[in-house]
């Protein structure tokens, strides 16, 4: 069985806003409805987790769920950090299958993703959504001046959905967990890398697939949205 683990336990300090991200209106609906919505229309699909913060247990189940979202079994609290909701949501899963991690904070995401991300977990036992970085990156010294300059031809800007066969993803986590040692932990793939031993595919993705994080990207996923659902 195929799960959807959908993120949206974070406060979204960023957007400056009362209202998390992840319930902001988008096209007339919340933020998270659209990445729920693209997981319920993908057949490589059989369930979903909704997690979220306490507060919003009871708005998703009113206002997001219906029965055009009958895939999403389980709508749990999130924890303190991402990490912590990622793990709270493997904790649900029963069955052996594939675990597709993804930010409810990107609506824009196709169900062409969708498919190569399975293609590729099917293939690699792990694999995350990736494009290729536009701008020369550099790393900054403690003052604030240029350090370094990675080479561009090799730098990826990682996004979700990241795939994993759950037995992979959770031995990962569990021994996270049992370490203890959470610092730098932003994406599951880190997890992954610092504990398992399995190399993770990237997939080539699509700029669209946006994180929604500061203010000026809700115009921009507004544009978006149209041309993904
Ligand atoms: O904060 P950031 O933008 O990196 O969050 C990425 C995703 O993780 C968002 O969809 C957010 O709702 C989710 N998240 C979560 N639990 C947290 C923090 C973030 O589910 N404690």
């Amino acid at each position: 069985m195929n799960t959807a683990i959908v993120l949206a336990g974070g406060s979204g300090k960023r957007m400056n806003s009362d209202i998390p991200k992840q319930y902001l209106m988008l096209a007339g609906k919340p933020v998270i409805y659209y990445s729920l919505k693209a997981f319920q229309d993908n057949s490589h699909i059989d369930n979903i987790i909704l997690v979220t913060a306490e507060e919003y247990i009871d708005y998703a189940k009113e206002n997001i769920l219906d029965k055009t979202l009958s895939k999403v079994s389980m709508v749990i609290q999130g924890g303190m950090e991402r990490y912590d909701s990622v793990y709270k949501g493997l904790q649900c899963i029963k069955e052996p299958g594939y675990v597709f991690i993804h930010d409810g904070a990107r609506p824009c995401i196709s169900q062409k993703l969708i498919d190569d991300c399975y293609t590729n977990v099917v293939k690699n036992g792990a694999c995350i959504a990736a494009v290729p970085v536009k701008d020369t990156i550099k790393i900054a010294d403690a003052e604030g001046f240029a350090a370094e300059t990675p080479d561009r031809s090799t730098l990826w800007q990682i996004q979700t959905p990241q795939v994993f066969r759950y037995d992979i993803i959770k031995e990962s986590y569990d021994k996270l967990y049992a370490a203890g040692r959470f610092n730098g932990v932003t994406d599951d793939a880190m997890v992954l890398e610092r504990y398992g031993e399995y190399r993770i595919k990237l997939v080539n993705s699509d700029y669209r697939n946006i994180k929604i994080t500061t203010p000026e990207d809700m115009n921009t996923a507004e544009i978006f949205i149209k041309d993904t659902f």
